[in-house]
C-alpha cells in the first residue's frame, strides 16, 4: 500500500496517508479544516541509476609483422626482392 504525501494549500500543513490505489484522495486538511489538500508526487522509488556504458571488449591489434621465411635474394636480378635491395 503506498504512501501519499499531501500539502495543505491554505496553511502549508503536510501529512502522509496510506492509501490503497483505489481510495479517493483526502482534500480537506485536518490542520484548517479546508478543502486544500493537494497530493504531492513524489519521486521517490522511481530512481534511474545511470550507469555508463562501458567498453570492457578492447581488441588488442595484432600487428602483423610478415616473417621472412628466406632472406636471401634469388640473386637473378631480375625479381623484385632483388631490385629494391
Ligand atoms: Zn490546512
Amino acid at each position: 500500500m503506498p504512501i501519499y504525501e499531501y500539502a495543505c494549500g491554505a496553511c502549508g500543513h503536510e501529512l502522509e496517508e496510506l492509501q490503497k490505489m483505489s481510495d479517493a484522495p483526502l482534500t480537506t486538511c485536518p490542520a484548517c479544516g479546508k478543502e486544500e489538500l493537494q497530493k504531492l508526487i513524489s519521486a521517490a522509488g522511481f530512481r534511474l541509476k545511470g550507469s555508463g556504458w562501458y567498453e570492457t571488449d578492447f581488441k588488442t591489434k595484432k600487428a602483423e609483422t610478415p616473417k621472412k621465411s628466406s632472406d636471401t635474394p634469388c640473386a637473378t636480378g631480375a625479381c623484385s626482392a632483388c631490385v629494391t635491395d
